[in-house]
């Protein structure tokens, strides 16, 4: 049976897409429906017809799967941030724990999956530290702080993420009653008119310093002054900036940044570990979760103090500084000048002079490290970004021989192949932790321990 745009079927969901969307097979042809989840029945009205699959909109729920839960947040629909918030809570977990699993198993090529139970959150909602929030028009004209509306330029108005702080709310009301106030024009995405683009937020969740960044399309902040008054009203403010940005791109952040009170920077702990954040840096997202993670990757790492530790794709040197309290000497390699920068600082900041730190590719500074200086380690950590390590890395990595390699993932998939890379290249899989960085969204961090075999 072949199926046109706009026919009503009947479909079974049996899993969900890296989106979030639920797929059903009626008559063999698969479907991605929208707003559905694992268990359901369901009436779905087709949308997009393509040669293998198609796309389908939810019309009737027939018989709820048992998985379901009402969301926390009203917006969770129309927002589509939290891809996960009709799932149970332990039932989220448990899909993202057979997600990797079955990447391992189908991409990686193993069979025996050594796998501890996945770490998820106490009190899955209000865990982010990091907030972004367009500023813009409701439908009838009012500045307003929320999300974009589908493909449209109109924002509709959410001042509380059940992600975040929930002091975002305050702080947001102060920035658009100022904006009412002095007139000041929020921006047109429509136009590229307009000044006030975006509130960035960030809270020190264990210092409760707050930063708020407003990106503005352009130089100069009229009021800039009596904004300042405001908001340091506000317990934990220790940081507002502003930051141009005139491009008419979807980045969200200019390259630099002016304070106007405060410190130019905020403080955050993960363990015993200091870090320094501007608005600009990378940092986890979660710091509940980041100390679980890091936790992890430690253990796995299985330092005695005498160890060289290769920290690959650090960022801000976080796992660096981290795995430093245990090893002789770490090196960390990150591509972006600025978070090296940052790294460098941090490890003063922390008193730790034993971990070094390089601006470049790591698939070109290790083998060049290695050929040239006949540095190499005993143990590696990796944390690349969705694409993973790739294979002239991990050919390096191999060559190099470390006792063990720990991999920190955001992409099962990637994971996989580039385990399955390292088994052909003497390492064995030893074991295997899931992570809930981000709970109700489809994402899952993994944490591998790799040993080499012995011959
Ligand atoms: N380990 C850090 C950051 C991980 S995010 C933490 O836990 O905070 C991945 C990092 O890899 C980013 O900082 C990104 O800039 C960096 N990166 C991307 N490609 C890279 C490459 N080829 N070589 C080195 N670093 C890279």
């Amino acid at each position: 049976m072949t199926f046109k745009k706009n026919d009503l079927v009947e479909v079974q969901i049996e899993d969900m897409s890296q989106a979030g969307l639920g797929i059903g097979r009626a008559d063999g042809y698969t479907m991605f429906v929208k707003d559905t989840v694992i268990g359901d029945q369901a009436s779905v009205r087709i949308t997009k017809v393509k040669k293998n699959y198609g796309f389908a909109r939810l019309e009737k729920l027939l018989s709820p799967s048992a998985l379901r839960t009402a969301p926390a947040c009203p917006l969770a629909r129309p927002c589509g941030g939290c891809q996960l918030q009709m799932m149970k809570y332990e039932e989220q977990l448990r899909w993202k724990e057979q997600k990797v699993r079955n990447d391992l198993r189908r991409l990686g090529g193993f069979s025996e999956i050594p796998m501890e139970p996945i770490l998820g959150m106490e009190h899955p909602f209000r865990y982010r530290n990091k907030a972004q929030y367009p500023i813009g028009y409701d439908k009838e004209g009012n500045v307003t702080a929320g999300f974009y509306a589908g493909r449209t330029h109109t924002i509709i108005p959410a001042e509380d993420c059940l992600l975040g702080a929930p002091v975002n709310r305050e702080i947001l009301e102060t920035i658009l009653s100022w904006m009412r106030c002095y007139h000041i024009p929020a921006y047109r995405e429509s136009s590229g008119e307009g000044l006030v683009r975006h509130v960035l937020i960030r809270t020190g969740f264990t210092t409760g310093e707050l930063m708020v960044c407003l990106v503005i399309n352009g130089q100069s902040l009229p009021r800039e002054r009596e904004l300042c008054e405001r908001l340091r009203r506000i317990p934990g403010m220790a940081s507002v900036s502003v930051c141009p940005n005139t491009r008419r791109d979807n980045v969200i952040m200019g390259d630099s940044f002016r304070t106007i009170f405060g410190s130019s920077t905020i403080t955050d702990r993960i363990g015993r570990v200091q870090y320094r954040i501007s608005p600009l840096s990378f940092y986890q997202v979660n710091p509940l979760q980041t100390k679980q993670l890091y936790r992890t990757a430690l253990e796995y790492a299985g330092l005695t103090g005498q160890e060289t530790v290769f920290d690959l794709y650090c960022g801000i040197g976080t796992i660096s500084l981290f795995l430093a309290q245990k090893a002789k000497k770490v090196y960390g390699v990150e591509i972006i000048p600025q978070a090296v920068a940052d790294a460098r600082e941090n490890a003063v900041l922390n008193q730790i002079e034993h971990a070094e730190f390089f601006v470049g590719k790591a698939e070109e500074v290790v083998p060049r490290l290695y050929a040239e200086q006949q540095l190499r380690a005993d143990v590696v950590v990796v944390d690349p970004p969705r694409k993973g390590c790739g294979e002239p890395l991990l050919k390096t990595i191999a060559d190099m021989s470390p006792e063990r390699v720990v991999y920190v993932s955001c992409d099962p998939a990637t994971l996989s192949r580039d385990l399955k890379f390292l088994c052909a290249r003497g390492y064995a899989l030893q074991r295997v932790q899931c992570v809930d960085m981000f709970p109700q969204t489809v994402h899952v961090e993994t944490v591998v321990l790799m040993s080499r075999v012995k011959e």
